[in-house]
């Protein structure tokens, strides 16, 4: 049995999983807050309580808001910022007595979504969150790539490629740079250009409504929103040449995605051919508790090394 949990700001979920990746037990709980002791009885609480209902042992995976460290081993970049600083993988596994793997939600995102998910069956992977911010990460053979700083993927911080002159230099951006691609491709950057374009507030899954409804100014927001993106993923596919690209967050649900982007990606990249499949994630919500499952393989599991 392989347990994941997702480790959020307002709550944890956990979730059990069979050798065949079927759901045994799911439940959440709310997220202490500011104080990061509870934080780790409330998971142990959960994974214990479950295992005790299923009378099984299982591994243990968590994803979180963050990562940690290759060089310290404390959790950083975490916007439940109490979490920073701490061995929360050693933390667990001394509460739990068994080793615990930690990966950043993102990461888990892509490595669900890889192993049984949108993207089953296909080797290298890269997985957009695209929602409040733009993220993402890389899954290769089943595995996730961490990188050196444990940031590979994370491509919401580079420049938008080719900037128009109405695009320079862009707006600016927290990490305190302009003109990141977080800037103009997450959900709230749609929302002000097409406030600025029309003086209406609305949403980003709104304006692609009405755009997809014939709204003639949402669709010009909506064509160039599509193009920055297509530039944005573009860069990434002359890097990475991946497989599948698998698309997550609240902007993943915008249908006009999956037909607007493949082209002007394969317009935009190093290739000819556009055989990079663009495709919606298929476990929503459910992505970042699964892929912390998947954490430990099948077969790492059957050979009884993380119990
Ligand atoms: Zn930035």
């Amino acid at each position: 049995m392989r347990i994941g949990v997702d480790l959020g700001g307002t709550k944890i979920e956990v979730l059990a999983l069979d050798a065949d990746g079927v759901t045994l037990i799911r439940e959440r709980v709310l997220t202490p807050q500011d104080e990061y002791q509870a934080v780790i009885r409330a998971i142990a609480d959960l994974v214990l309580g479950a295992e005790e209902r299923l009378r099984k042992r299982g591994s243990v995976g968590v994803a979180i808001p963050g990562t940690i460290s290759p060089q310290t081993g404390l959790v950083k970049n975490a916007n439940s910022t109490h979490l920073i600083g701490h061995p929360l993988d050693k933390d667990l596994a001394a509460a739990l007595g068994r080793p615990i793997r930690v990966a950043n939600d993102a990461n888990c995102f892509v490595l669900s979504e890889a192993s049984d998910g949108a993207a089953a069956g296909d080797d290298i992977v890269f997985g957009i969150i695209a929602g409040t911010g733009v993220g993402g990460g890389v899954c290769v053979s089943g595995r996730i790539l961490t990188g050196a700083h444990a940031i590979a993927g994370e491509w919401g911080h580079n420049p938008l490629p080719a900037p128009r002159d109405d695009e320079r230099i862009g707006p600016h951006c927290y990490c305190g740079r302009s003109g990141c691609i977080e800037t103009w491709c997450s959900g709230p950057a749609l929302a002000v250009q097409y406030q600025r374009a029309t003086g209406r507030n609305m949403i980003a899954t709104d304006i692609a409504e009405a755009a997809a409804a014939g709204d003639a100014s949402a669709r010009r927001v909506m064509d160039d929103w599509f193009d920055r993106m297509a530039r944005a993923i573009a860069s990434v596919v002359n890097i990475l040449d991946p497989d599948a690209i698998v698309m997550g967050g609240g902007l993943s649900k915008i249908e006009a995605l999956y037909r607007e982007l493949p082209p002007r990606v394969e317009r935009y990249a190093f290739h000819p051919e556009g055989r990079t499949k663009i495709v919606r994630n298929s476990h929503g919500d459910s992505s970042g508790v699964r892929g912390a499952a998947w954490l430990w393989a099948p077969d790492e599991v059957e050979a009884g090394l993380p119990l």
